[in-house]
């Protein structure tokens, strides 16, 4: 087998991850026209009562119609066919048919996939702001508007949390003012556990589920809890597995600027699992045994000596150049925003617990001891990361507009010197907008470690 099928052949689960993200819009269709299927848009990795309860969660964005390059597209007419697992036979396939982007590597497609979902965001982004969102907002909520706005109207209901920022609870209001506006469950997360927080938190999951289940005639037992819980408690390790051993070692199973896009990707895919969790199980438990079997095979590369750069946060927008820009000036990139604010936690799923309590437990972990509703706790989440990973540096996106998180970052590198890890601030409007001074702050920031 040549140099090319094997790669292609070895990272085959990172191809399904991103096939499933861009195909969203066929596979969306099918569920909700043929399968009577309802639809819920999520924003931020809050789908879990929406799975629980037997509807299909959305990032609206996924409901939206991607460019697939063509190697893509006839990966998914072939697997039409030969199905998944008969990768071998479907490249035999496409050497038949002459197929010339066949030498294409598994670098080379998922380098093109972030950059036509970034074109994505950035055309959301523009529609957000033709569509009236006020100009003062992050990129995150302009684009997410600019995605209720060209398709919220196909969801059944939009899963509402509340979280720390201001802009977004008011953004999460401004939704009723689209035209069609979906239906809102509202989730008031407490910010700070104190009293009887678990208690009001769980009784608004109850609230919430059972809205959910008016909309999809389907009981949510303790039973379908536990259930979905323990998919998304699997995913969360193998992603755990991901940041932590993977993104350790001094092998990576792609050059490093791949490794960041893979990172950037999970970021993305988490929101609402692809809309699938078992698939996305599977998936992703694929996905850690390619990456060491590539590991043990030698594919991929040596980056001993290339220093670790956690950059964070990202869920809100930042400058996806980033990650090859520090690897041609020989550093190693790392996105762990949902290790980072708890996301990636075990939920309780024992026989004798109550799961929505579990899940209220969850939740108010993220928003009290993670995000937290003052600085210190949130700088002590990006710190701890920071020293878990053992980063050599930390590169910190402030995003124009946002007031809740961009403005920990004094406080921040001052937490960061005293460790003795640098870090820098690179500002942020839009994707593609600040390409040459990001490149010019970071190759000033790359310096120290010469
Ligand atoms: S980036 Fe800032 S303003 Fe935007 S949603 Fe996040 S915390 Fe709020």
């Amino acid at each position: 087998m040549s140099v090319f099928a094997d790669d292609v052949v070895t990272f085959t689960s990172m191809l399904k991850i991103v096939y499933n993200f861009l195909t969203g819009n066929s596979y969306l269709k099918r569920k909700k026209f043929r399968e009577k299927k309802k639809l819920i848009a999520v924003a931020l990795p809050f789908s879990d009562l929406a799975f629980a309860c037997g509807a299909i969660p959305v990032l609206p964005i996924r409901m939206e119609i991607f460019e697939i390059n063509k190697y893509l597209s006839a990966l998914g007419s072939a697997t039409n066919i030969f199905g998944w697992n008969n990768i071998t036979k479907f490249l035999g396939f496409l050497k038949n048919l002459e197929f010339q982007s066949i030498n294409k590597t598994v670098e080379n497609i998922i380098g093109e996939v972030i950059e036509t979902i970034n074109k994505k965001h950035n055309q959301m982004y523009d529609l957000g702001v033709e569509s009236g969102i006020p100009t003062d907002f992050c990129y995150g909520i302009k684009s997410l508007y600019g995605m209720y706005v060209a398709k919220g109207k196909n969801v059944e209901a939009n899963l509402n949390f509340t979280i720390r920022c201001s802009a977004w609870n008011k953004y999460l209001e401004s939704l009723k003012t689209i035209k069609n506006p979906a239906k809102d469950i509202w989730i008031d997360v407490p910010p700070r556990n104190i009293g009887n927080s678990l208690e009001i938190l769980t009784n608004n999951f109850s609230k919430a589920i059972n809205e959910l289940e008016n909309i999809t005639g389907i009981t949510c037992t303790d039973n379908r809890l536990r259930e979905h819980f323990t998919l998304r408690n699997q995913i969360c390790q193998h992603y755990k597995t991901i940041i932590h051993e993977i993104g350790a070692s001094d092998f990576f199973p792609s050059n490093p600027a791949t490794f960041a896009e893979i990172l950037a990707l999970l970021t993305i895919s988490f929101h609402d699992y692809n809309s699938n969790v078992k698939r996305y199980v599977e998936n992703m438990s694929s996905l850690v045994n390619e990456m060491k079997e590539r590991i043990r095979k030698g594919i991929g590369m040596e980056c001993s000596k290339m220093p670790r750069i956690l950059i964070t946060p990202i869920f809100g927008g930042w400058e996806p150049k980033s990650h090859e820009i520090i690897y041609e000036l020989g550093g190693r990139s790392l996105y762990a925003d949902w290790e980072l604010l708890g996301f990636l936690e075990n939920i309780n799923v024992s026989n004798n617990s109550n799961p929505i309590e579990e899940y209220a437990r969850f939740i108010m972990n993220i928003s009290s001891n993670k995000m937290g509703c003052d600085n210190d706790t949130l700088t002590d989440s990006y710190l701890n990361l920071a020293k878990k990973l053992n980063v050599d540096g930390l590169i910190f996106f402030q995003l124009f507009g946002c007031h809740s998180i961009s403005n920990c970052y004094k406080l921040l590198r001052d937490k960061l010197r005293r460790e003795e890890i640098p870090s820098t601030a690179l500002t942020f409007n839009k994707i593609g907008e600040n390409v040459e001074q990001v490149k010019t702050r970071l190759g000033a920031f790359m310096e120290m470690f010469k």
